[in-house]
Formats: C-alpha cells, structure tokens, sequence
C-alpha cells in the first residue's frame, strides 16, 4: 500500500470537490509520479497542507490534458480512485462561481447554457426591435452602402455609449472577480508586477506549454496523445485577439482620423477582423468536436453547458460578422447588423459569467508559479 506522508494534516474545506481535490493531492504528494507531466505537481510538491486557495491555485493552473490519469497505476479501478483530471476541473468549475462578482450573480454559472442562450436571444431580439424603433421598418430592410452605412440604422454615439458601457462593466467585473481569486491564494499584489513571472507566464500561456501533458498532445477517449485541442485553442484564443485588435483599430480611425466604417475589404480592421473570425470559426468547431473525443471519466459533465455556451458564443460572433462584411451592400445588411451587435452584446455581458474566465485565474495560477517555482526553498521533509 502507497504510505501516505505522516506529516500531512488535512485542511478542512468548504465543498466536497475541494476535499476530494485535498485527499488525492495527499496521494500524490507522496508517489511524485507525474512530476513531469505539468506545472500541477511541482506545485503540489512545494506544499503540505492544501488549504482552499493552494487547490484552486492548482486547480486553474491545470490544463485539463488528461495525461496523468492515464499514468496514473491508482485510476480507477484501483482502490484509491486517483483522478486528478476530474477532480481538478471540479475545483475549478466550483472557483469560477465563487469568484464571481457580485456575488448575487454567482448564480448564472450554475445553468449557464440556459442563462447565456436566454440573454444571447434576448439582446438580438432588443437590437432588431430597437432597430425597428427607431426607424421606419423599411430602413431594416434598405440597401446601405459607404462610409456611415451602419450608423443608418444606429447612430454611433449611441453605439459606443452602449458597447463602452457593457464593456467596461465586464471589465470590472472581471477584474474584481481576479482580485476574489488572488485574496484566496494569499499572494501579494507585487507578484502580479514582476516582470520575469509576468514574461514567463506569457510565454507559457501563449503556448499553451502545460496542455500536453508533457510531451505528446491532449488525451482524448484513449491513452493516445494528440494536438489537435491546442491548435483549435491557439485559433480560438489568436482569432479573439485579432478581432479585438480590429475593433480597437476601427475606433482609433473613428476617433482620431473621423474615418467611418464600414472600410474596404483590404483595410487593417476588416484585414484582421477578417483573419481573426476565420480563427474563431475554426477554432470552436474544432474544441466542440475535440469535447466530443473526450472521455466521459475526465471531464466534469456537470458544467458542460458552460463551455459549450461559450464556444457557441464565440462562434456566433465570429459567423454574424463575417456574415455581415459578406453581405453589407445587401438588404440583408440591416438584419445582420441587429443580429451581430446583439450577439457581442451578449457576449461581453456574459463574459465575467462565462468559461471566458479560465484564461484569467488560469494565467494569474502561472504567474504564480513563475514566481515559486523560481523563489521556493525546499524544506527537506
Ligand atoms: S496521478 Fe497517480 S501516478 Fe500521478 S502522482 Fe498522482 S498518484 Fe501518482
Ligand atoms: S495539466 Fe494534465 S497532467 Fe497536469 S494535472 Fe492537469 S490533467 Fe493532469
């Protein structure tokens, strides 16, 4: 029988995913298996008692690859049921809410897919009803060209005072959602400024370096290794970038050189909205299938709903706006802008709400390590 280390005493926690994550990290602390695998065990092996915060700390920092359940010689059916995968993805499914801000709205990531849907179908039916308003109906249906087109149907201040405002609440939300999370791992704020954990985790998430599982790929229904979840992940997260960086560039020649969309096809916004939405199209097709190949014993199916939500979001976004350049000298130009706007709307309301956070814990959890991985002395128990 595997001894387990004298030494450790048992934390006491708040939910049963927290001890059930403290019972197999005490397991693991003493076989070291796995220490190659991912950033996860050094962690773990820099401590001996697991309190709340180190298993949500180790929790985000987990990429969910799968690699050490299939290592492990203590998986199911071995009496000490070792999953780590599973166990992990709990923890952090479970942080997700607790971080949440304000808490009163910690609620909406028990069902998420239903709530994101519901608010998804709300915000489009706002913008098209807001749209028909506004106007006479049959400015909805008109053929709109050149600069100024869009703002036919909506005009831009009320556009940007209606986008900065979601924005910037998503914003704070987040943020505040990040300072709960960090409280929890009892770190100080200075962390966060060093430059070499900052750079390190950059360069780490930027790879998605601990996603394979330390050497061949993501597992999928089997113990074969593949890449395919990460390309998919580098497409969505690079194509959210790039979409991004094209809407910061739009406002840019709005503001500052009173250029007004919808730009030529070869212009940068349109270049890289363009490149970007390809990404996001590509992507979450691809980590939906990849979620399909999972096997069931990995995964914590009861927040399926929540990720699901979200590549569907992204994907929606990504296709009504494509859509839209596609189309925007068409009658179909009105419908396309309501349906576009209401799907970002709902988008960035949703996103302190939503699986958009795991990038957030996740690289703050690396930047943590960064840090301690650089800065921790073995105590020689
Ligand atoms: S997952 Fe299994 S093999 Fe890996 S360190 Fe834990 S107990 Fe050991
Ligand atoms: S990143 Fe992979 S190997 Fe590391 S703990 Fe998570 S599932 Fe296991």
């Amino acid at each position: 029988m595997l001894a387990t280390d004298k030494m450790h005493t048992t934390a006491q926690h708040t939910t049963a995913a927290l001890a059930e994550a403290d019972r197999l990290m005490v397991v693991c602390n003493s076989c070291r298996y796995c220490e190659g695998l991912c950033a996860v065990f050094p962690a773990m092996e820099m401590r001996r008692i697991f309190r709340d915060g180190d298993l949500n700390y180790l929790a985000n920092l987990c990429h969910g690859c799968g690699a050490c359940y299939f290592d492990c010689q203590f998986s199911p059916p071995h009496q000490f049921d070792v999953n780590v995968p599973r166990a992990l993805a709990r923890v952090r499914n479970d942080s997700y809410q607790a971080y949440a801000w304000p808490g009163a709205l910690s609620g909406l990531f028990a069902r998420n897919g239903l709530a994101i849907s519901l608010i998804a179908a709300a915000s489009v039916a706002v913008f098209i009803l807001g749209f028909v308003a506004w106007h006479d109906p049959s400015v909805l249906l008109g053929v709109h060209s050149g600069p100024g087109a869009f703002y036919r149907l909506m005009p831009h201040n009320a556009m940007a005072l209606l986008f900065g405002a979601v924005f910037l609440y998503a914003i704070v939300a987040i943020v505040m959602g990040a300072i709960n999370f960090w409280r929890d791992l009892d770190e100080p704020a200075s962390t966060l400024r060093e430059p070499r954990s900052v750079w390190q985790a950059i360069k780490d998430a930027g790879r998605l370096r601990y996603l394979d599982g330390g050497a061949g790929g993501c597992m999928n229904e089997d113990d074969e290794p593949t890449d395919t979840r990460k390309f998919y992940h580098h497409a969505t997260f690079y194509g959210f970038a790039l979409c991004f960086a094209a809407t910061v560039t739009g406002t840019i020649y709005h503001y500052a050189f009173g250029w007004q969309a919808p730009y030529p096809l070869w212009d940068l916004p349109v270049v890289l909205g363009t490149v970007g939405g390809v990404g996001l199209v590509i992507g979450p097709i691809g980590l939906l299938a990849a979620k399909q190949r999972r096997a069931d014993v990995l995964v914590d199916k009861t927040r399926l709903g929540m990720d699901v939500a979200f590549l569907v979001m992204l994907f929606l976004t990504s296709v009504t706006g494509l859509a839209l350049l596609g189309l925007r000298d068409t009658p179909a130009m009105g419908l396309l802008l309501a349906l576009h706007l209401g799907v970002v709307f709902a988008l960035f309301l949703t996103m302190p709400y939503g699986k958009f956070v795991h990038g957030i814990y996740r690289f703050m959890a690396l930047v943590r390590y960064a840090q301690e991985s650089r800065t921790h002395v073995p105590t020689g128990e």
